[in-house]
């Protein structure tokens, strides 16, 4: 999800290749030599950034090498001798490009950066080289075809399926003609995409609102009056305060502007973007990609893009989105339909004339929360020491799963704010190493993510340990006060820390059988925000960090009030959204289509209340149309959620620290998520499919 990057997967996917030239292997390359730290940690005091490149180009050279000699062999193609093969092709390339890739998003430089624009290209090729090659898919399908005879494990099936399927979906099996037609349209779709997103960036960058008398201000905060004349002065608007639509900079003037009007002029705005008719509108945009998305997949021998896209998720159809969709829908819709009346009663109360409207939503959401719940951040804030926060979430994993986490201090470390811990089973045997890398500094991306230096494996009877890492970008220590961490924080830690166990406990036989859909990936992660903010686990770790006292039951309480609060808006906008992708995805008249059209038909058809508008509207839908990652997946959130939903819901029956419900998802889901179908996976732990009424009941849809 939002929070989680699968660098790592993403790279291997990503093998290339290329000419090279005579490399200068120096012995004092690390890169070139066995590690000899502690379980071979990368030696970070070592590595410098002139190694990366020979690394990684030599790295290439010898995958290339090892392809070329998986295709030549004379042996009749076998799993071993060729899916096998290619697993295990790559070490160096592996081994640098973990490393590599993740310094490039944790702690870069120009350098880096350059170094990154040098080497993607040449594994671009490496891919084309690889997922384009005839003679190797020919090996390839010939297992395939007699996989039934061949014995193989459902993890070895799972990862002969993992090729197979993406050679098809390159255009391996189409004609010469057609395979043309595919690239062009890949290309096409793929300056579309790009364009989409930087139109939609220069609408939301644009200033939106532009105020000029100080009395106009009324009701907002004064961080945000800063932050709005910070904005206007950069762009040569000194003295005034100017709005963009930015969620931060959006988000807070609805939250607390008591000037309707204006309110109302910038959500108008907000939803208009790359919808103006001018340089910057997305709608022929839209209509192309549609056209061309649709044109692509019917190539490929599939009815709609949303067959195409789900067939590889646990969803599997179209069918079972919208059902799942709609499911959800009515009890949001009613549950939206309550908040609605509440805020409507405070208007009345207030003496003001007026129906609620879109613009109001959000200023009188905030009356609600205040008036119900009595909640401010600054007064969790203590609670939340990062150091006290993350003890929590190691504490929970040892209560769950037995594991023991001691901190290491002789593992080299490439920054001053990273710290190593060593995780091991109840009787000391080592699992792997986890790496925290909490704070900002320049040289990060934001937002925080999961990923590895390291993926565990067991070929040929050697297992490697994994090593994994957590970055974020959370909220730093003063030069007075240690890092306090903020409620969605908190969720954070403990969510990424979830991918991590996710990782760490990995117990496949091939790197290649980690791959999990978009729409169960978040399972391992989501589940872990159960716990953070459970009144038994809060005691165990909220503690204040001068006094070190326990959180008080009084605010406690305060965060359990307010759980349901505004939920029906929340799950009402992103299934507006949902459902609006699925219809796109599976549209089948697209001769003079109207996208604005389209959308209204769309949203009037599911009886979407006026207060609230689909999360995104179609010209600034970047997650289905600035990239393909969400386009017929954005359900995918909440169907993680579900998953979550219900698998937590084993654990509040049987106990909040069951051991055995722990021990069969750890066996089942975090040991082998990746190498066997999701949907067996949870039923082996469960004892039975889903249900979506845990997510319900979370969302006090029944309330
Ligand atoms: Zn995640």
């Amino acid at each position: 999800m939002k929070r989680f990057i699968y660098f790592s997967l993403f790279i291997f996917i990503l093998l290339p290749a290329i000419n090279m030239k005579a490399q200068n292997k120096t012995s004092n390359n690390p890169f070139f030599t066995e590690w000899d730290t502690p379980f071979q940690a990368p030696p970070f005091d070592k590595i410098k950034t002139e190694h990366y490149l020979p690394a990684l180009e030599e790295g290439i050279n010898i995958k290339r090498a090892e392809i070329e000699r998986i295709i030549d062999n004379p042996d009749k193609p076998t799993f071993e001798n060729t899916i096998a093969a290619i697993e295990k092709s790559g070490e160096l390339l592996n081994k640098v490009s973990r490393v590599f890739f993740n310094i490039s998003g944790s702690n870069s430089n120009d350098e880096i950066q350059k170094i990154a624009e040098t080497i993607t290209p040449q594994l671009s090729k490496l891919h084309n080289y690889i997922y384009l090659n005839e003679k190797l898919f020919e090996r390839i399908k010939s297992i395939n075809d007699e996989k039934e005879k061949l014995n193989l494990t459902p993890e070895e099936l799972k990862v002969l399926d993992n090729y197979y399927t993406d050679f098809v979906r390159n255009g391996i099996g189409l004609d010469a003609v057609k395979k043309e037609r595919l690239k062009e349209i890949n290309k096409e779709l793929s300056m579309l995409s790009l364009k989409f997103g930087n139109n939609l960036r220069k609408e939301t960058n644009a200033l939106a609102l532009i105020i000029n008398n100080k009395e106009d201000l009324v009701g907002l905060p004064d961080a945000v009056i800063q932050g709005a004349a910070e904005l206007a002065k950069h762009n040569g608007l000194e003295g005034k305060w100017a709005f963009n639509l930015q969620r931060p900079s959006f988000t807070p003037f609805l939250q607390y502007s008591e000037r309707r009007d204006l309110r109302e002029k910038l959500y108008k705005a907000y939803l208009k973007r790359g919808n103006n008719n001018n340089e910057y509108d997305n709608k022929d945009i839209i209509k192309k990609m549609i056209s061309l998305r649709s044109e692509k997949v019917k190539l490929l021998g599939f009815k709609t893009y949303a067959d195409y896209k789900l067939v590889k998720n646990m969803a599997k159809t179209p069918e079972n989105v919208f059902k799942f969709l709609f499911d959800l829908w009515k009890p949001a819709l009613e549950k939206s339909k309550r908040e609605e009346r509440e805020m409507q009663k405070i208007i009345d109360e207030e003496g003001k004339n007026y129906e609620l409207a879109g613009w109001d939503w959000w200023y009188y959401a905030e009356k609600v929360k205040k008036a119900k719940y009595d909640l401010d951040e600054g007064m969790l804030r203590p609670y939340f020491k990062m150091e006290n926060v993350r003890q929590g979430a190691f504490d929970v994993a040892s209560k769950l799963y037995g594991i023991q986490i001691v901190k290491r201090d002789d593992i080299p470390v490439y920054d001053s704010d990273v710290e190593v811990y060593e995780v091991k089973e109840a009787d000391g045997t080592h699992i792997g190493l986890f790496y925290t890398d909490y704070f900002p500094r320049s040289g990060k991306r934001a937002g925080a993510w999961s990923s590895s230096f390291r993926g565990q494996s067991d070929m040929d009877g050697k297992f490697i340990t994994p090593l994994i890492v957590n970055v974020g970008n959370f909220s730093k220590p003063t030069d007075n006060q240690p890092a306090l961490l903020s409620l969605d924080e908190v969720h954070t830690l403990f969510h990424e820390f979830g991918h991590a166990l996710n990782g760490l406990f990995s117990k496949s036989i091939y790197p290649g059988a980690k791959r999990s859909p978009v729409d169960f990936i978040e399972l391992p992660s989501q589940i872990m925000e159960n716990w953070a903010l459970n009144p038994a686990v809060l005691k165990m770790y909220a503690k204040h960090y001068k006094t070190g006292e326990p959180i008080p039951d009084e605010l406690i309480n305060k965060i359990t009030n307010s759980q349901y609060f505004n939920k029906g808006f929340e799950a009402v906008e992103y299934l507006a959204a949902s459902l609006l992708d699925m219809d796109w995805h599976t549209a089948m008249d697209l001769t003079n289509i109207d996208p604005i059209q389209f959308e209204d038909s769309c949203l009037n058809k599911i009886g979407l209340i006026p207060e609230i508008a689909s999360r995104y509207q179609s010209t600034n839908f970047n997650h289905i149309f600035g990239g393909d990652g969400y386009s017929a997946g954005y359900y995918g959130y909440y169907w993680a959620a579900v998953l979550d939903a219900d698998a937590f819901g084993a654990f509040l029956e049987n106990g909040l620290f069951d051991k055995t419900t722990a021990e069969k998802f750890r066996r089942f889901i975090l040991e082998k998520s990746g190498s066997d179908d999701p949907m067996n996976l949870y039923i082996q732990f469960r004892g039975r499919e889903p249900k979506p009424d845990a997510l319900m009941a979370r969302f006090g849809f029944n309330k």
